[in-house]
C-alpha cells in the first residue's frame, strides 16, 4: 500500500448513496482522486436492470475522463440516425443523422452509442472494483442522515450509523435523502408507463430488423422506440402508454386499449407492438427543477436532483456529467466538501433544469393530437439535419469540466 492509500484508508469515507449509474460512476470518479469511497446499495446485488439506453455525443467525452471509453465504445452500438415517424400516416416527422461528418466535427469527434444497461454497469464497476479505496457494500438501505457540527453520519436501515466525510445521495427519482433535505417535495406523475423488452435481432419483426438507428414512431398518448444493442444481435424496445383513467394495468380493458392503438398503426410498429411484454412496467414521472440541492457536506446527485423525463434521452447522461463535473471542483477544492457541493450545484442547475423542462415540452409533443399534431408536422418538416443539430447543440456538445 502508498502512503497516499495508507492515509485514504485511515480517513473518513465519503459515502456514495445508490449504485445506479450516477452513483457507480461517482464512486469511480472519486476513487480515481484517491478518496475513501464507500457505496452503498439497497438491492441485493448492484447492477442494472437489463434493458438498453442512449448515451448522447455529449456523455462520451464524460466516460473517457473515467477511464472506460474505449471499452463502452466496444460494447456499445453507433446508431445511423435518429428518426421519428407518425404512426398513424406513417410519415416522417424528423431525421437526425449521426454519422455524418457534420455531427462528428460538431461534437467534437464524439459518438452517439446504445449500450446495454447491464454492459455499462459491469464495466464501471470492474474499474471500481480495481480500486482498493472504493468498497461496494449491497443490500444496504439508507434511511437519511444526521449533521451535527463536525459529525455527519448515514443512518442505514438495519441500525447502523456510518460516519462519512461527505454524504452524495445519487438515490433516484424516489430519493429518500432528497425525501429529508426537502420535505413535501414530492415526484410528478405523468399518468404514462413503459414497458420494456429486449428480443433477438433474428427474432424481430422483419422491418425493424433492418433499421440501424434509433427508431420511434408516436400518437396520441403513446410511443414505442427501438435500437439495435450488442452489435444488432438485440433489439431493444420501449413501449410508452398514457393509461386511461380508471384503467387497470393488468386488466383486460387496458390490453383492449393496447389493441386498439395497434389497430390504428402502421405495420412496423404493429409488428413491434405485439412483442411487448406487458408483464412489467414502470410508471413514468419526473420532478421539478430545485435550485438547492445540497445541505453543508451531503449533496444529491443524478435523478435524485434533476430526474427528467426520457424524451431527449439523457437522464443517465447528466448523472454521468455530475459525477465528472464533481471530481474536477473537488480536484481544486480538496476535502472542501460543503463548498464543492455548492459549485457543483451552481454549475448544474441551469443545464439540468433545461433538460427537465425541454424534456416535458417534447413529452407533449410527442403525444399531442389533431390540430396540434399537423402543426408538428409542418414545423418539424421544414427542418434539416443541420436545423436539428443546431436545436440540440447546447445538449449535445461536450463539457469540458476543469479544462
Ligand atoms: C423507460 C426509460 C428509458 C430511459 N432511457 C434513457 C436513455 O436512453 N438515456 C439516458 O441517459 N437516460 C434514460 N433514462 C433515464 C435513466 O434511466 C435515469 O436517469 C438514470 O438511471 C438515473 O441514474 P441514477 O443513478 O441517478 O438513479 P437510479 O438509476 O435510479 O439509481 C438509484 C439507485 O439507488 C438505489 N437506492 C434507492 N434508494 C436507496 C436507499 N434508500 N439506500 C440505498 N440505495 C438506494 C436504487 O436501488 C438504485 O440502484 C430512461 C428512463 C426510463 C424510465
Amino acid at each position: 500500500m502508498t502512503r497516499a492509500q495508507d492515509a485514504a484508508a485511515r480517513s473518513l469515507p465519503v459515502v456514495i448513496v445508490g449504485g445506479g449509474v450516477g452513483g457507480v460512476c461517482t464512486a469511480l470518479a472519486l476513487g480515481r482522486q484517491g478518496r475513501r469511497v464507500m457505496l452503498l446499495e439497497q438491492a441485493d446485488q448492484i447492477g442494472a436492470i437489463g434493458y438498453g439506453v442512449q448515451i448522447g455525443p455529449n456523455v462520451l467525452p464524460m466516460l473517457e475522463r473515467l477511464g472506460v471509453g474505449q471499452s463502452v465504445l466496444e460494447k456499445g452500438y453507433q446508431p445511423t440516425e435518429i428518426r421519428w415517424c407518425d404512426i398513424a400516416s406513417g410519415a416522417s416527422l424528423a431525421e437526425i443523422p449521426l454519422h455524418t461528418p457534420e455531427f462528428a466535427r460538431r461534437y467534437g469527434g464524439s459518438r452517439y452509442i446504445a449500450i446495454h444497461r447491464v454492459d455499462l454497469h459491469q464495466l464501471l464497476l470492474a474499474a471500481c472494483e480495481a480500486l482498493p479505496n472504493v468498497e461496494l457494500n449491497q443490500a444496504t438501505a439508507v434511511q437519511g442522515y444526521r449533521q451535527d457540527g463536525e459529525r455527519l453520519v448515514v443512518l442505514s436501515a438495519d441500525g447502523r450509523e456510518i460516519e462519512a466525510a461527505a454524504v452524495i445521495a445519487s438515490d433516484g427519482l424516489r430519493s429518500r435523502i432528497r425525501a429529508q433535505m426537502q420535505p413535501g417535495d414530492l415526484p410528478r406523475d405523468t399518468g404514462y408507463v413503459a414497458h420494456r423488452t429486449i428480443v433477438p435481432m433474428d427474432q424481430a419483426p422483419a422491418l425493424a430488423r433492418q433499421r440501424t438507428g434509433v427508431t420511434m414512431w408516436s400518437g396520441p398518448g403513446f410511443h414505442v422506440i427501438y435500437y439495435p444493442l450488442r452489435g444488432r444481435t438485440e433489439l431493444n424496445i420501449v413501449m410508452v402508454v398514457r393509461v386511461p383513467p380508471g384503467i387497470d394495468c393488468e386488466s383486460a380493458a387496458y390490453r383492449d386499449h393496447i389493441a386498439a392503438i395497434e389497430a390504428g398503426a402502421q405495420a412496423e410498429p404493429r409488428e413491434l407492438i405485439e412483442r411487448v411484454s406487458l408483464e412489467r412496467r414502470w410508471s413514468i414521472a419526473d420532478r421539478d427543477p430545485i435550485r438547492r440541492w445540497t445541505d453543508g457536506r451531503v449533496t444529491l446527485l443524478g435523478d435524485a436532483a434533476h430526474a427528467t423525463l426520457q424524451s431527449l434521452a439523457q437522464g443517465a447522461g447528466m448523472a454521468i456529467e455530475d459525477a465528472v463535473v464533481l471530481a474536477s471542483i473537488l480536484d481544486e477544492a480538496g476535502d472542501d466538501y460543503a463548498g464543492a457541493f455548492e459549485r457543483l450545484q451552481r454549475a448544474r442547475f441551469l443545464r439540468t433544469a433545461r433538460v427537465q423542462l425541454e424534456s416535458r415540452a417534447l413529452w407533449d409533443v410527442f403525444h399531442c393530437d389533431g390540430l396540434d399534431a399537423e402543426l408538428r408536422a409542418m414545423q418539424w418538416g421544414e427542418r434539416t439535419p443541420h436545423d436539428f443539430y443546431r436545436c440540440l447543440d447546447w445538449l449535445w456538445t461536450p463539457l469540458h469540466p476543469g479544462a
